[in-house]
């Protein structure tokens, strides 16, 4: 991943954008149902274009699939939405807000965060620091709470709330036992789960999912998704990469297929698998 000017340091400049009153009124009433909007999105790395005009929205409470042969630009289009990279154009609304080019951990605080392709632990510290380092912006590093009378035992607790919740996820995760070990040491659906269960320390809303099953194993592929079903139940909206039609087919409601860069066709899993542009899209791609 390449680290530019404006993503994950921008500061949250585009957060004040004053829209057009019938494009705010019009985000409010899709933002009821739909958390996510994303608006012809446009990504382009030097010569490359990596996302080429994409528009979609994700339902509220659904667990959407994002499908498409590789290089489509699921993950970059993951990365924009996220505030990794800043878009070259088009815009990211979240429960009504733009919400393009803010940083990472602000639009996290939002309640939308992403789980990356290749798990991002750190391989020196243990799962459960891990788990700690994930939510951002708390009180201890925000201030120096030395000078402001109260504030020590306010970080003390938030500590303890954020050791709690870590410990829950890592039970709901049933990663619990590794808690100690190194992530380092972990195998590959290990850390998928430990991946996943980070995304959730900030309780969000809204989690987008790249890969999530990629390297797991049969059974921990089933926990995971069993999870994933769980969470929905609870609220939590999905949207989600996967390769495995299959998988696609028995989880999602509705998908979104892309294709160079666009949206190419989106509906039901029966609707997109029998539309020939879609079959002639993987049939021309490298899957
Ligand atoms: P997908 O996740 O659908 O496989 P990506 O979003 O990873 O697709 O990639 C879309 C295109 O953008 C590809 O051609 C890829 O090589 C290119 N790309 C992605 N990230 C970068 C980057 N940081 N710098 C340059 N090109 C990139
Ligand atoms: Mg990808």
């Amino acid at each position: 991943m390449s680290s530019e000017p404006g993503g994950a340091d921008a500061d949250d400049a585009t957060d004040t954008a004053v829209d057009t009153p019938a494009a705010a009124a019009e985000g409010a009433r899709d933002a009821a149902e739909h958390p996510l909007v994303v608006e012809g999105l446009h990504k382009t790395f030097g010569g490359i274009t990596a996302v080429d005009g994409a528009s979609f929205s994700v339902a509220e409470g659904s667990l959407t699939g994002l499908i498409g042969p590789n290089g489509a630009g699921k993950s970059t289009t993951f990365n924009c939405i996220t505030g990794v990279h800043t878009p070259t154009s088009g815009r990211i609304r979240f429960r009504g807000d733009d919400i393009t080019g803010m940083a990472p951990h602000a639009i996290a605080q939002r309640g939308l965060v992403r789980t990356f392709q290749i798990a991002r632990e750190l391989p020196e510290m243990t799962v459960l620091e891990n788990m700690m380092l994930a939510p951002k912006g708390q009180a201890g590093e925000r201030l120096s709470y030395a000078v402001v009378p109260g504030l020590r035992d306010r970080v003390v607790e938030q500590e303890e709330e954020l050791l709690e919740r870590a410990w829950q996820q890592l039970e709901f995760f049933e990663i619990d036992h590794l808690a100690e070990e190194y992530a380092g040491t972990l195998s590959g659906g290990q850390r998928k789960l430990l991946e996943m269960a980070r995304a959730l320390m900030t309780d969000p809303e809204v989690v987008l999912l790249d890969e999530p099953l990629a390297g797991v194993n049969p059974t921990l592929e089933e926990k995971l998704l069993d999870r994933i079903h769980e969470l929905r139940e609870m609220g939590n909206t999905f949207l989600f990469v996967e390769h495995d039609m299959d998988v696609i087919m028995n989880n999602c409601e509705h998908v979104i297929v892309m294709h160079q860069g666009s949206v190419l066709a989106e509906g039901t899993p029966e609707q997109v698998t029998s539309d020939e542009r879609v079959v002639e899209a993987y049939l021309g791609g490298d899957v």
